[in-house]
């Protein structure tokens, strides 16, 4: 049923109060929290004519943003809190004995989520006037409804930690390539541009390298796919834990990565290039459970940051360096 029939039917579903069925009533009233350690006699006469109201499932009790003055006490069945709408998942349960509403019926504003019926429901009404006439009357009410909002207020901070952790992971996905571990092209477009605005700003040099792996086609096509990926996650790490940890080695294509050299300039990033071409030279390629298969080689450009010039021109200045280690034999650093 859609959430505007659902809430044009709860007025039909309001049913008897809750006197007339005694028998069931008394058991249910002691299951509810909010009345716990409260002497029945005295509140019972007061909620002789509250109306109770009956669910069936995906029936909408609470719809969010709408004003409420009611609390519902659940009395029997299930009920689920969802977000952005009654069909997105639940972020928890009220079950039999457990309150709906009292947020937005305490603070007046509007209610900020839905409260949809997960099973067969008979919800107890308190309006906004009987509560607080409850409340005045048993200090244990006021006790149990401080327990409630306490609740709210814990599920509210855990499902605010779930998102953050949630955000973390696809921040961290959006960011690293998944084969290395090493940072990806996303991150390169928006970190490139940022490291050269603050070098400028600095006066500080800033260098750049591009590393292709040498005959990587043929190395794909002698040895397969999966060995192939295992040279470009092993070159991955080597290059991460050759250079300096204030330096960054991103993935840029295939078998192509780009390391950052902040504050580093061209003679010493020269030097940086000839260390890492060394390393992956003599990295050996381990294939889980398979044989040890050949290292590669890789090509470097080497290129400084031009004092003016975008991100786009910087690394076709290293990509031009790169090809011509290429033509020069491969295996080999150019500037
Ligand atoms: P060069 O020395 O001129 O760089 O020769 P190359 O064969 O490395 O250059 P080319 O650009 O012709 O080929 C690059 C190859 O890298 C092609 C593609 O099969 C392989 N490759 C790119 N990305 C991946 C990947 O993620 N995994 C594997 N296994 N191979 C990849
Ligand atoms: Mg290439
Ligand atoms: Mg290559």
């Amino acid at each position: 049923m859609s959430s505007l029939k659902s809430l044009a039917a709860a007025a039909a579903d309001v049913e008897q109060p809750v006197c007339s069925t005694q028998s069931s009533n008394d058991e249910e009233l002691e299951g509810i929290g909010l009345l716990r350690s409260v002497d029945f006699s005295t509140i019972k006469p007061l909620l002789c004519n509250c109306p109770i109201r009956t669910l069936r499932p995906t029936e909408v009790l609470i719809a969010a943003g709408r004003p409420n003055n009611c609390l519902y006490v659940v009395l029997s069945g299930r009920l689920s809190v969802r977000l952005c709408s009654a069909e997105t998942a639940p972020i928890a349960e009220i079950v039999a004995g457990e309150t709906a509403g009292e947020l937005s019926m305490i603070d007046r504003q509007p209610t900020s989520a839905y409260v949809v019926a997960e099973t067969d429901c008979r919800v107890l009404v308190i309006d906004e006037e009987l509560l607080w006439m409850l409340v005045n009357t048993s200090h244990a009410i006021s006790t149990n409804l401080l327990y409630t909002l306490t609740k709210r207020l814990r599920v509210g901070n855990n499902t605010l930690f779930e998102n953050r952790e949630r955000l973390e992971q696809y921040r961290y996905h959006a960011t690293v390539d998944a084969l290395t571990g090493l940072f990806n092209r996303h991150w390169l477009s928006n970190m490139l541009p940022r490291q050269m605005h603050r070098s400028r700003i600095c006066d500080e040099p800033f260098s750049l390298l591009l590393i292709d792996i040498d005959r990587f086609k043929d190395y794909n096509d002698l040895h397969g796919h999966v060995a192939g990926d295992c040279a470009i996650a092993t070159i991955g790490k080597t290059l991460r834990d050759t250079v300096r940890p204030s330096d960054m080695v991103a993935r840029y294509g295939g078998e192509e990565f780009l390391v950052l050299l902040p504050n580093c300039p061209r003679e010493a990033a020269t030097g940086v290039a000839e260390r890492l071409r060394s390393a992956v030279e003599r990295t050996k390629v381990n294939l889980q459970h398979g044989p040890e298969l050949p290292s590669v080689t890789v090509s470097i450009g080497v290129a400084a940051m031009p004092k003016e010039g975008t991100m786009e021109s910087f690394v076709t200045d290293t990509d031009a360096a790169m090809y011509r280690a290429k033509e020069a034999g491969r295996n080999r650093v150019s500037l």
